[in-house]
């Protein structure tokens, strides 16, 4: 699944929170300590920024995946998005971060969590903080998710969005 959300490259409004740049892969306690190669020599993955959904509330007008709050066509389904973390340990032990688009609309994105850490990977959060209600934090809460990071700011529609957040 390719990098879409516009936080790769500086230009979403929740940059400095949202994005995976620069973040909890420095943090001391994910510190990667073990062997930084596989058995073929090849360099451990370190982090994964996964993009589980190219929809997003907030449809943005800058973004680059001109996302959208309606669901996309031909998105992974759940049994997929496991099979594919199932391969993640395979290229070492990396952080999972569950970005998008906006990561909380894709309604399993709590069982995927829970899935990946239940196989010994790490898990980050990384929405864009409009739908951070009390149930929402309770779920990231529940899926045991080792941190989660998000703006306390938000755009202000219609000047940098389509749609109301
Ligand atoms: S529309 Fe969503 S995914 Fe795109 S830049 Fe805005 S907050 Fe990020």
């Amino acid at each position: 699944m390719t990098k879409t959300h516009d936080s790769m490259n500086g230009n979403c409004p929740a940059a400095r929170t949202h994005s995976p740049s620069g973040h909890p892969s420095g943090h001391s306690g994910m510190m990667e300590h073990a062997s930084r190669t596989l058995p073929d020599g090849t360099p451990k993955c370190r982090l994964i920024a996964w993009e589980v959904t190219r929809s997003c509330n907030l449809a943005c007008k800058h973004c680059r995946a001109e996302a959208h709050p309606e669901p996309y066509p031909g998105e992974l389904s759940t049994a997929e998005a496991k099979a594919l973390i199932d391969t993640f340990p395979q290229v070492g032990s990396p952080i999972i971060i569950f970005t998008g688009g906006e990561p909380t609309m894709r309604e399993d994105v709590y069982e995927l969590a829970a899935y990946a850490r239940d196989r010994g990977l790490r898990c980050v959060m990384s929405p864009n903080g409009t739908r951070i209600t009390p149930e929402v934090a309770q779920k990231i809460r529940d899926a045991d998710f080792n941190a989660a990071q998000f703006p306390l700011t938000k755009p202000t529609p219609p000047a940098m969005t389509n749609s109301a957040a």
